[in-house]
């Protein structure tokens, strides 16, 4: 499970989100990324390992920007990598996506877009999203070379994600609309924080509660629009959504255990979860496993004559139930 977030309003947003990112850490990760708007493009900014390597990757760059969005890796579709780490640009560099989840037919997309001029720096089902959202544009005679309004890109974000299957929890930003950051979600969670004259976004309230205790928990096959001082929200279609803002009453301490009394309670609520998001990518709802990682062809699998499962801890008790099921 990997984390997003984002900020927007008056402070250093590249600061506030690798603060916030850091929050996010104990939900695992490979790699992490960020990405805020320079002078003619949205700059991308990303690391493999831990965030202290992307903190030291933004040494000396002029990161000082009102918005920004910032990500967690958890492979699902292409190894761990820099390249493959969120954000992930269009073909002109003007629009960043970061994405939690998979998208189940970023390969048709891929071809799709491929035959139509789409140039892919990496490997990821996520790539894909930014250069749909490239393609609506043109669909809809735009381009994000000129200027656009918020509607007009928003409208584009939609009509990419509604040629999207999967789960994903995304946040958008675009050089034309700067003032603006874009997030969805399906299945993964997603959670606005709402300040005064600036707002953030993040997969846990965690991340948020320190600078705000006002927060919207996004609905599945919901969409934001997000500015400094105002939320909208509607459905992939356009239509509004009311959802309102919940006050948070936990303290930090309390808000990291998710409300619950101990970190075990929470644990074991997070189970059916955790167990979802690990298969999530490699279990179809159709219960075909796909493991995009490994290139063994049948005719290998067939001709193994030992399955090693090596493990130390809970992972080890996980082999020991693990070799029982293949036996
Ligand atoms: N499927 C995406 C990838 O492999 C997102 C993974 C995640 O949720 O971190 O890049």
């Amino acid at each position: 499970m990997c984390g997003i977030t984002g900020y927007i309003g008056g402070r250093q947003a590249v600061e506030i989100t690798l603060n916030n990112l850091k929050r996010l850490e104990y939900r695992g990760y490979d790699s992490s990324g960020v990405a805020f708007p320079s002078a003619d493009k949205i700059n991308i900014v990303r690391a493999i390992g831990k965030i202290v390597n992307l903190e030291r990757a933004l040494e000396g760059q002029n990161a000082e920007a009102h918005v920004a969005i910032a990500h967690t890796r958890w492979a699902t579709h292409g190894g761990p990598s820099e390249r493959n780490a969120h954000p992930h640009h269009d073909c002109t560099e003007r629009i960043a996506v970061v994405h939690n989840g998979i998208i189940e037919n970023y390969s048709e997309l891929r071809t799709i877009l491929k035959s139509k001029g789409h140039r892919f720096t990496s490997e990821t089902d996520t790539e894909t999203l930014a250069h749909l959202i490239e393609e609506a544009l043109s669909d809809f005679g735009l381009s994000n070379e000129e200027s656009l309004t918020s509607v007009q890109f928003g409208m584009a974000v939609r009509a990419a994600l509604l040629q999207v299957r999967g789960a994903y929890a995304i946040a958008v930003i675009a050089h034309q609309t700067p003032d603006t950051v874009f997030v969805a979600r399906t299945d993964p969670p997603l959670v606005i924080g709402l300040g005064d004259g600036e707002n953030f976004l993040a997969s846990d309230i965690t991340a948020v509660i320190r600078y705000t205790r006002d927060v919207i928990l996004l609905e599945d096959g919901d969409f934001a629009t997000i500015t400094a001082n105002e939320v909208y929200i509607t459905d992939l279609f356009g239509t509004q959504m009311n959802r309102n803002p919940m006050k948070v009453t936990w303290d930090d301490a309390a808000a990291e255990k998710g409300g619950f009394e101990h970190f075990m309670l929470k644990e074991i609520h997070e189970n059916a979860r955790t167990v979802r998001d690990t298969m999530r990518g490699r279990l179809t709802d159709g219960g075909e496993v796909v493991l995009p990682g490994i290139s063994f062809t049948e005719e290998d699998w067939k001709s193994f004559k030992r399955v090693a499962l090596v493990g130390c801890g809970t992972a080890y008790h996980a082999g020991v139930v693990g070799k029982r099921l293949f036996e």
